[in-house]
């Protein structure tokens, strides 16, 4: 029986996902396949109701249903509770579907591969949308000892560090104010968690702020080499693109569906050996 994983989301214009999820599974001889599923809200009923099938294994949620998922869900884990996003589920042996977050882990996993410690270091997120919630939470959950977050629209902002306050000391800054200078030269670890550099020029972060012990981490992906990057790389500093997230997060879920750990190389090799240009969203 050919075991089935799917990502689920509208548009679905992406496809590093299922590259790598089928690599990995030709790599470990398991006959399973990742599929891409563009449904309607209207949809998502019936499709978990289909994933509940003893050949699925799992399935992956993206924009606009990491929320939406949990209602149909038997069970959600803390901490996509407290992130408010189900970005992947496992079908348990039992049949009951299970949602997690991968995003939070696979951003963690991403610097401490670096070699950056994140206990008791001060760290500056831009951006107050899905992608940071998960930053921010991975954050401060593995001890920063203060999160500045930083977004255009500060309501946003302001609502994102009340949620997770009580993980840990957190602000909010407008991303325009002299306050996020002031946060950035203290800084150790500098994320862009907002769209800048891959839908719009320019960096949402001045690099030339940091100190030099800092490290910049761009959740963008496509282009490998946004402005943040580049300046980062410049000004010497320890940087990361998005792919390193992108690659941990998709191991994590592979891991969990199929009990083989340290797949991300594989999924990685695969990306890199897959020339074609893509372009939109996960
Ligand atoms: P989102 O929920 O749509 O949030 C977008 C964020 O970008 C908001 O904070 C928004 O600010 C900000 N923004 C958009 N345009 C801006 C501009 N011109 N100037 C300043 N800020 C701007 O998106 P998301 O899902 O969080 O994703 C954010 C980024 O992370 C995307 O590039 C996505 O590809 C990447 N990502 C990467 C991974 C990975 O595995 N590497 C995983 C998830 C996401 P406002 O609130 O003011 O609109």
């Amino acid at each position: 029986m050919t075991r089935r994983v799917a990502l689920i989301g509208k548009p679905l214009r992406r496809r590093h996902s299922g590259v790598m999820h089928n690599a990995a599974f030709a790599y470990h001889g398991i006959d399973a396949a990742y599929e891409l599923r563009e449904i309607d809200a209207d949809q998502l009923a019936a499709f978990v109701q289909e994933a509940r099938g003893s050949d699925w294994l799992g399935f992956q949620v993206t924009a606009p249903y990491k929320e939406a998922i949990v209602a149909h869900l038997d069970r959600v884990e803390d901490s996509a509770s407290q992130i408010e996003a189900v970005n992947s589920v496992a079908r348990e042996g039992d049949g009951s579907l299970v949602g997690f977050n991968t995003d939070a882990p696979g951003f963690v996993m991403a610097v401490q591969d670096a070699g950056v410690a994140i206990s008791g270091a001060p760290a500056v997120v831009a951006g107050a949308g899905g992608a940071a919630r998960a930053v921010v939470w991975g954050l401060l959950a593995e001890g920063a000892s203060e999160v500045v977050i930083a977004n255009r629209t500060f309501s946003r902002a302001a609502a994102l560090a009340e949620s997770l306050s009580h993980l840990g000391p957190v602000v909010a800054v407008p991303l325009d104010d002299r306050a996020l200078v002031t946060a950035l030269v203290d800084c150790r670890i500098a994320v862009n968690a907002t769209t800048v550099g891959m839908t719009t020029a320019g960096t949402a972060l001045n690099v030339n702020h940091l100190p030099d012990d800092s490290a910049v981490f761009d959740l963008v992906y496509v282009p490998p080499v946004t402005p943040l990057i580049a300046a980062a790389r410049e000004r010497g500093l320890v940087v990361r693109n998005g792919l390193d997230m992108l690659v941990n997060q998709a191991a994590i879920a592979f891991e969990r569906w199929t009990g083989i750990a340290d797949t991300g190389p594989v999924m990685r090799a695969a990306l890199e050996d897959w020339d074609e240009v893509d372009t939109g969203e996960t």
